[in-house]
Parts: structure tokens; sequence; C-alpha cells
């Protein structure tokens, strides 16, 4: 295979995740704040989770070449370079999340969203309720299911037909603007509902009302048949002026801004903390944070007070330990997932009409995109592969120098320790480890999905199940 003709414009440079002052708070109190969590958080934020520990260990190792890595080779020019293995961590790794946050947008609007009005949604509950969230996360995930049905219900009682189905995809936002324990739901809903054949019939206006009551309802039920209250709170919490509940609808999106619903998605995948607003760690590691500037027509929940933990300013300053305890608290467990599609946009139904447009034949190919989900799950790995090319402005199979198809050649694994050393002092890449990592568990020493076969190719199913870290290679002009 020849190469095709390409510039040569700049050299790649894998990014210092090891350098940010984050990193390095979590690395150096980390196995402090194991050791006294019981003792010191477990009454707050509940029983001590091995997942906490398991992921930022992750974390800890993302991006780290000593870590391993994998050598890649250009077959034509003999260019190479090593790839760094990412943690691929969610709620923890802001590099990580925030990649899986910006795919997931372009994916949301791409290939989920109908070009028709969408809504955004929020659902709050009383803080009053909100403990019962904390210590029992899978009463958490209940949430979601509950919103949808008074969406479900509302839109069809409004229209006067039981067969329409809204689209909906609602994700579960644990964390306020600092990132206290603030549970509530985002939602990316159609301002109408689809006929079986997909014809949209769009909702007139509305009062929220409707759905804050059937939304309180809902969440009073469920706590009820759960026995965490008892009916007694209900009638007192029913009589206070402001119930702390909300359902907040304001913001409508029309069907052809797909850069809006992009935005929207995002927003609503995005990590509990940013460490743009991580504004300083002080020499005694106390970590001073902000939060967001209240643009509230976007972000209708930062138009309440409570997002700010009840505090009026919107910073808070945190002792390095009690600043990883409300960190932590929003790592979910390997299982949950945060974000749910529904109705229109659920997975089975745009299975269900993928295929049928597929048997349709070419016919059906000219309609337009939005009529084309394609949910199958080689589509969608395909898909993905290619929303990381466009994403990271980077292809991992790109040679820079001559524009070759690169290679992976092998991979270095973490327990080739010596090897590693040899290797990154040769080329220069070589530092010390910084002092006091914390010990890692056994483990997590090799992930379990690491595929190491000499010369394989990358092709879109690798790409998928891949734990190298092309995306961290920043091109530099
Ligand atoms: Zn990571
Ligand atoms: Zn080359």
């Amino acid at each position: 295979m020849s190469c095709a003709a390409g510039k040569i414009t700049g050299v790649y440079r894998p990014r210092q995740p090891l350098e940010s002052d984050f990193h390095r708070l979590v690395r150096e109190q980390f196995n402090d704040f194991q050791a006294v969590y019981d003792r010191c958080y477990a009454r707050k934020f509940g029983f001590w989770r091995p997942v906490i520990a398991r992921t930022v260990n992750e974390f800890l190792r993302c991006g780290d070449l000593r870590e391993g890595f994998a050598r890649v080779r250009c077959p034509d020019c003999r260019h190479e370079f090593f790839v760094a293995f990412s943690c691929k961590q969610r709620c923890i790794c802001p590099s990580c999340h925030q990649k899986r946050a910006l795919l997931l947008g372009i994916h949301i609007a791409e290939d989920v969203c109908e070009p028709v009005a969408h809504r955004q949604f929020v659902w709050t509950i009383p803080k009053r309720l909100r403990v019962f969230f904390r210590f029992h996360r899978h009463l958490l995930h209940r949430l979601p299911n509950l919103a949808w049905k008074t969406i479900r219900e509302v839109y069809r009682a409004v229209l006067e037909r039981d067969d329409l189905v809204p689209g909906g995809i609602i994700t579960i936002q644990t964390f306020g603007q600092l990132i206290h324990f603030h549970p509530h739901l985002h939602g990316l809903v159609t301002d109408g509902a689809f006929t079986t054949d997909g014809q949209f019939i769009r909702l007139p206006r509305l009062d929220d009302e409707l759905f804050l009551q059937l939304w309180e309802q809902r969440v009073f039920q469920l706590l009820l048949d759960e026995g965490k209250i008892e009916p007694k709170l209900v009638d007192q919490m029913r009589g206070w002026r402001h119930s702390g509940f909300s359902v907040n609808r304001n913001v409508r999106l029309e069907g052809a801004d797909q850069a809006a619903i992009q935005r929207l998605a995002q927003y609503m995948a995005r990590c509990p903390f940013s460490l743009a607003r991580l504004i300083r760690i002080t020499d005694t590691g106390k970590v001073l944070y902000r939060g967001e500037k209240t643009h509230c027509h976007r972000f209708p929940e930062a138009a309440s007070e409570d997002l700010f933990g009840g505090v009026s300013r919107n910073f808070q300053v945190f002792e390095p330990l009690d600043f990883l305890a409300e960190l932590t608290q929003h790592i979910p467990n390997k299982s949950e997932h945060l974000i749910r599609y529904y109705g229109w946009y659920s997975n089975k139904t745009r299975g269900t009409r993928a295929r049928a447009v597929a048997s349709a034949g070419e016919a059906v190919a000219a309609a337009p995109p939005a009529a084309l989900p394609s949910p199958t799950a080689a589509g969608a790995r395909r898909r993905w592969a290619a929303l990381i090319k466009r994403v990271y402005q980077t292809d991992p199979l790109r040679c820079p120098r001559c524009g070759g198809k690169m290679r992976i050649i092998s991979f270095i694994e973490a327990h080739q320790e010596q090897v590693i050393e040899r290797i990154l002092r040769h080329c220069g890449l070589w530092s010390e480890p910084p002092p006091r990592a914390p010990p890692r568990p056994a483990l997590v020493l090799v992930p379990s999905n690491r595929v190491a076969e000499p010369g394989l190719d990358l092709d879109p199913e690798f790409l998928e199940h891949q734990r190298w870290e092309q995306i961290e290679l920043a091109f530099e002009a």
C-alpha cells in the first residue's frame, strides 16, 4: 500500500494529565480519604462503595505512559509513536467524561432526534426527600421512568389520543453547581407526539402545572410504596407554600436547530464538576470551587437557589477530604445508566423503525436522514468511530508524517514495568512516578477488555473496544 500524499504540519504531543492540580489532589489525598471514610463520612454519604476506589485508581492511571501503551507504526515511512491508555471512567476523569459527553451530544442530535420541536425539561425534588435517593441509589433510577410516565400521560390527555408516542431522552444528574448532592432530572422531549405511521402532532401551549402535579404525586407515591415516608409527612409537605418540587419546561428548541440540541444533550450528560471551575488548590490543600454564572434562560435549574446547596454565594472552599467526599458520591455504580431513551426515541422503537426502513429498500433511502436511524450494533460502532474522528479532528489511522494508514504493532502492558521504563528512557519520555501514589489493587492492573494482538488493524469494531488513547494526542501546529 502506498502513502497518500500528506502535508506535515506538526507533531503529536501527548497530554500531561498527571500535572493537573486536580490529579495531584486526588493522587495525594485519596488514601487518607478512604482510610477515614467510615469514621468521618459514612453517616452523611452512606456506606463506602468499592466502585469509588476502583474508578479513582483507573483515573489515576489515565493517559500515563508508564502504565503501558500501544506502539503505532506507519508501514510506509516507519514513523512511530506511542499511545497511552485512557480510563474511560464516568464522573471522575474530566477528560474521558468530556469526550463521552461530546460524542453523545452529536449522536443524540444527529442519530436520535427527529427534526421536530423539542423542549428541555428539568424535574427537581424537595430537599427534605433527597436523602432517600442518596442512601438508596436504586430509587434514583426509578425517577426517569416516573417523569416519563407523566409526560406520556399529559401529552395523550391533551391531544386526546391514546396511541400517540412522544420521544424523550432523560438524564439523571446527582449534583448541583457546587458538587453537593442535588438529584434532579434533565429531559430533551419532543414538543408533541408521533402517530404510529410517524406523523408528528404538535402540542398546544400548556401550563407546567399539569406536569408538576403528576410529578409530585408520583414521587410521593414511590417513597410511600417503598416505606421511606409516612402519609403524615406527605400531608404536611402538601401544605407548604413552596413544595420544593418543580418541573421546568421553558426552553424550546426548534427542529432545525441541531446545534442547540447537541449543546443541550452535552449539558445533560456533563461531568459533575469542571476543572475550569476548580479555581485553586491552596498550599494547605484547600479547594476553591465556583459555580457557573446563573444564566437561567439556558439552564433553568440554575434559577433555583438550591442548586448552590442553599448558600447564597456561588463558590465554596472545601477541605481536601471533604471535596473528595462530595465528588466521589457522584460516581455511579457500574451497572447504573444515567441516560435513558423513551417512547419514539427508545432503542426498541428506533430499532424497529430502522429494520422497517431497511426492508423497504432503496426507495426509502432517499428520505431525510432523521427517518433513518441506525441503532444496529455494527452500524452504531462504525458511526461511533467516525464521530471520534470528527470530534477530535484526528484520525488515529493516519500517519502524521506521510498520510499512510498506521497500524498498532504491539501493546506494552502495565506489568511489563522494566520494558516500559527502558523504552520511555530511550525515547526521552520517562519521568519518575509521582510520590505517594495510592496502592493499586491487583484487580485493576490488567483491564479485562484490553486487546493485545500484535499487528492488529484498527477496524471500527476494534476502535469501539479500544482502551488506547488516540484522542489524548493534541495536534500541535
Ligand atoms: Zn480518563
Ligand atoms: Zn507514514
